[in-house]
């Protein structure tokens, strides 16, 4: 059992999967932008980067593929993964939630490709 979420309530816990769900369309069309940026040559943007390493980690990203993994993303409460490594590495990557301060609002982030997705109630 994960002992970092067993202070979190339900709502809470269903909020932040809510939250997740929606980014894997996201994800997708990020990595979308990555291999058509990287077919034309323009290889330094933040998305086509994240593709190449993909592929240098033998893990090539085709649009079909990424597509599939995007429709197929189920992060389940206390399994919560990033939405982005799944979507272009195939990896659950666990996900570690940040709580809200006065100045931020509530977020998930990957220690693994440093996203960071905002899962505040009201985000
Ligand atoms: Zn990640």
């Amino acid at each position: 059992m994960n002992t970092r979420s067993t202070s979190v309530d339900r709502a809470t816990a269903e909020h932040r999967v809510a939250a997740l769900l929606k980014q894997a369309p996201l994800e997708f069309a990020r990595a979308v932008y990555g291999i058509n940026d990287l077919a034309a040559g323009r290889a330094d943007t933040m998305a086509a980067r994240e593709v190449a390493r993909a592929q240098r980690q033998g893990m090539p990203v085709t649009e079909e593929r990424a597509e599939q993994r995007a429709r197929a993303y189920l992060p389940t409460v206390g399994q919560e993964h990033c939405p982005r490594c799944w979507v272009v590495y195939g990896q659950k990557i666990p996900l570690r939630f940040r709580q809200s301060t006065v100045e931020r609002p509530e977020t998930a982030a990957c220690h693994a490709c440093g996203a960071e997705y905002a899962t505040a109630q009201d985000a």
